[in-house]
C-alpha cells in the first residue's frame, strides 16, 4: 500500500524541513501538512495543507477520516521557555494532543506513529556528561515533564495495543529556513542572524552553558532513517537518546569568528531560559539508537557553521 503521511505541527521549525523532505521522499500529494497557523509559501505550494487544531477531537477524526494516513508525525507541541510562559496550555497540548493521536492511530489502524520527546526529560539529578538512556529523571520544567509522560504513554500504547510508535528525544535543533518556536537552545540560531545582521550578540545563556546541540539536516535523516527501520531494530519505544555535538556560547562565538572575525558576543543576565538550561544535559549517550538502526550524525560544529553562513547569506 502506498504511504500517506499526515505531518501535524507541520509550519514550525521541524515541519518546515520535514514535510519537504519527505514530499521528496513519498510524493507531493501523499504528504498532507497541518498547523493551526497559515502555512508559508513552500509547504502550501507543495502539497495539500489542512487547518488543524490537535486539540479538536472532531476535526482530527475527520482528518484521519478523509485521508486514512499510513504515517503520522506529530510535531505539535509548546516548547520549553514557551511552555513555562503558558503551562496549563503547554500540558494539555502536549498531553491531550499525544493521547488524540494515538488513539485515532489505533481506531484508523495507523501502521506508523512518530512523535518526538526531548532532553528536556531529564533534570537537575540527572548525569549532566554523556547522560545515557536510563538514569534518574526528574524534569522541573512543565515542557519536560510532559515528553517524559509522553515517553511513557508511547511505551504503553505500544504494549497494551501493538501501536507501532517511534520516539526521539531531539537535543537543540539549528536552522536556517524556519524560525525556532521558543526553546532554550534558541540562541544558538538567533546569533547566527545577529551575527550577520549586526556583528555581535547579546546572549541569554551564559559563557559555559554546554547542551546538546544538532544540525536539522542530520536530525531530519535522523528521524526519516528511524521510521524506516525494520520494527524488529527498534527496541525503544518510549523515546532513543539521540545527539549531535554540544557546545557552550563561548565555543559557538570562536566557530564564528572563522567567518566574521570581529564578531562580538555578550551575555544577558538574569534570563529564566539559564535556569531551564543548567537542569540539562551538557553531551548525550546515544549509542542505543546508533546500534539499534545505525544512528550516526555527519555535521560537526565546523560543518554546521560553514552551513548556516551559507545558507543565510543567499
Ligand atoms: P515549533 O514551535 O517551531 O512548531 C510547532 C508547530 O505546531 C507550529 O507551527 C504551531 O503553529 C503548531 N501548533 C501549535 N499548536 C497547535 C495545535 N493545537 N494544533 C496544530 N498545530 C499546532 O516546534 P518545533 O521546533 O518544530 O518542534 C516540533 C516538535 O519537536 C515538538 O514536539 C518539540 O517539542 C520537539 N522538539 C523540538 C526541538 C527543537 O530544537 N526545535 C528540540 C526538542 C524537541
Amino acid at each position: 500500500m502506498a504511504e500517506k503521511i499526515i505531518v501535524l505541527g507541520s509550519n514550525g521549525q521541524i515541519g518546515t524541513e520535514l514535510v519537504s523532505a519527505l514530499r521528496k521522499t513519498y510524493g507531493e500529494d501523499n504528504v498532507i501538512a497541518c498547523d493551526i497557523r497559515r502555512p508559508d509559501y513552500d509547504i502550501k505550494n507543495s502539497g495539500p495543507f489542512e487547518f488543524v487544531n490537535v486539540l479538536e477531537k472532531e476535526t482530527l477524526n475527520s482528518i484521519f477520516k478523509k485521508y486514512k494516513p499510513t504515517h503520522v508525525y506529530l510535531l505539535a507541541a509548546l516548547l520549553s521557555a514557551t511552555g513555562e510562559q503558558n503551562p496549563k496550555l503547554a500540558w494539555d497540548l502536549n498531553m491531550n494532543g499525544l493521547l488524540n493521536i494515538l488513539d485515532l492511530a489505533i481506531t484508523y489502524r495507523t501502521a506508523k506513529v512518530y512523535w518526538p520527546s526531548s532532553i528536556a526529560v531529564f533534570g537537575p539529578n540527572s548525569p549532566k556528561d554523556n547522560t545515557p538512556q536510563f538514569c534518574v529523571m526528574d524534569p522541573n520544567t512543565v515542557y519536560g515533564i510532559s515528553k517524559l509522560a509522553g515517553e511513557r504513554w508511547c511505551e504503553y500504547y505500544h504494549q497494551k495495543f501493538g501501536l507501532d510508535v517511534r520516539s526521539i528525544r531531539y537535543p537543540g535543533l539549528i536552522s536556517w529556513k524556519a524560525a525556532p518556536g521558543g526553546g532554550t537552545t534558541d540562541y544558538a540560531i538567533h546569533i547566527f542572524h545577529e551575527a550577520l545582521k549586526r556583528g555581535s550578540y547579546a546572549s541569554f545563556l551564559n559563557a559555559g552553558t554546554e547542551l546538546p546541540m544538532m544540525y536539522m539536516d542530520d536530525a531530519i535523516r535522523g528521524t526519516i532513517e528511524l521510521m524506516n527501520a525494520p520494527a524488529n531494530r527498534i527496541s525503544m519505544r518510549s523515546s532513543y537518546n539521540f545527539t549531535g555535538v554540544s557546545f557552550t556560547p563561548e565555543i559557538l562565538a570562536v566557530e564564528i569568528r572563522k567567518h566574521i572575525t570581529d564578531f562580538r558576543l555578550t551575555y544577558t543576565d538574569n534570563d529564566p531560559r539559564q535556569l531551564i538550561a543548567n537542569s540539562w544535559p551538557k553531551s548525550i549517550d546515544d549509542s542505543l539508537a546508533r546500534s539499534d538502526w545505525g544512528w550516526k550524525p555527519e555535521f560537526d560544529l565546523t560543518q554546521m557553521t560553514a552551513d548556516m553562513f551559507k545558507n543565510l547569506q543567499k
